[in-house]
């Protein structure tokens, strides 16, 4: 099944303890496209300015990744810049610039209408809500956000979760989002606005799926965690979040039917795609990528916590 996915495409500054990059190609929507291409079909849809040229564009459309619905405006480019400390755990955020954000009004191209996955990478929930209503036969629909839309825009975040089937969000924003710092009584929270399931990605730590009783027709409705591979330097951790969610939606949408199965090992390969987006700055990795590489991790992954 073809994902459609709308979400930044941006520029991003970024510092670690390992050098400062300035104004990478970046963006939500870019490092989750980038991922599930390597699954599936992914068209996407943003706005860049003036400043984006055929070079970046070309990132993507190497991957295969379709590119009519990404509009060009007059202005800049979305620009994010952030640092990381030594823990290299939670980006500080030193700037958002929305530039040509600030009109963005997303159409979707009539071509990517019969897309049956749809994934709402962080963006302001007041967009995404506006793309999920034009794409109202869509089968699964998932989606992320952040503290900035948490904090800033709560109540239009609480309609849009409404139409969102599997939400993705950090543990620190899961947290944020349910008023409760208990992590699974958070999790059952965010359950009862909307979501039927909600992967909580622990960073490192790997990541916990929880589902709402009977979701997707699943019998057992037991959590289910995956872990992290421990990776000894992680570069830059922009965008392992969005790379996770590509590879766990593009999983899906490559596979005929949900299973539990079928979400376990979705998990994994968010683990693998996040795990290879820290090994360099920006998209880097990911442009050089095979998906042989990505087979051979999924084993080291499945080593990591298999009982005989
Ligand atoms: P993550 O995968 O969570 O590390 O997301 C990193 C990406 O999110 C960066 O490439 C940024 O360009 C993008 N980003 C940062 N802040 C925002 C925001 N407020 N809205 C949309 N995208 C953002």
């Amino acid at each position: 099944m073809a994902i459609l996915a709308v979400g930044s495409i941006a520029f991003d500054t970024i510092k670690t303890p390992y050098g400062k990059k300035e104004r990478v190609l970046g963006g939500s929507a870019t490092h989750f496209s980038l991922a599930a291409s390597f699954f599936t079909e992914v068209r996407v849809v943003g706005v860049v300015g003036s400043d984006f040229t055929a070079e970046h564009e070309a990132v993507m459309t190497t991957r295969g990744v379709r590119t009519e619905g990404i509009q060009r405006a007059n202005g800049k480019t979305f620009h994010w810049s952030g640092e990381y400390g030594e823990n290299l755990s939670e980006a500080k955020t030193h700037l958002t610039e929305l530039n040509v954000f600030e009109e963005f009004k997303p159409r979707i191209p009539k071509e990517f209408l019969d897309s049956e996955v749809l994934f709402l990478a962080n963006i302001d929930p007041v967009l995404q809500r506006g793309v999920r209503e034009q794409m109202p036969k869509v089968k699964l629909v998932g989606g992320d956000t952040m503290n900035f839309w948490i904090g800033g825009k709560r109540k239009e975040l609480g309609e849009t979760l409404k139409g969102i089937d599997i939400l993705l969000i950090n543990d620190g924003e899961g947290k944020l989002l349910a008023s409760d710092p208990s992590l699974p009584r958070a999790a059952n929270k965010i359950l009862t606005m909307g979501p039927k399931a909600v992967v909580i990605k622990h960073g490192e730590y790997g990541a916990t799926l929880f589902f709402k009783e009977g979701a997707f027709g699943l019998e057992s409705g037991h959590p289910f965690r995956a872990p992290a591979l421990p990776i000894e330097e992680v570069f830059d951790p922009t965008g392992a979040g969005d790379s996770f969610a590509g590879g766990f939606m593009g999983y899906i949408a490559s596979q005929p039917k949900i299973t539990r199965e079928v979400l376990k090992r979705a998990m994994f390969y968010g683990g693998v795609m996040g795990s290879f987006a820290v090994e360099r700055f920006g998209t880097e990795r990911i442009q050089v990528l095979t998906r042989d590489e990505i087979e051979n991790r999924f084993q080291v992954f499945q080593e990591l916590t298999r009982l005989e």
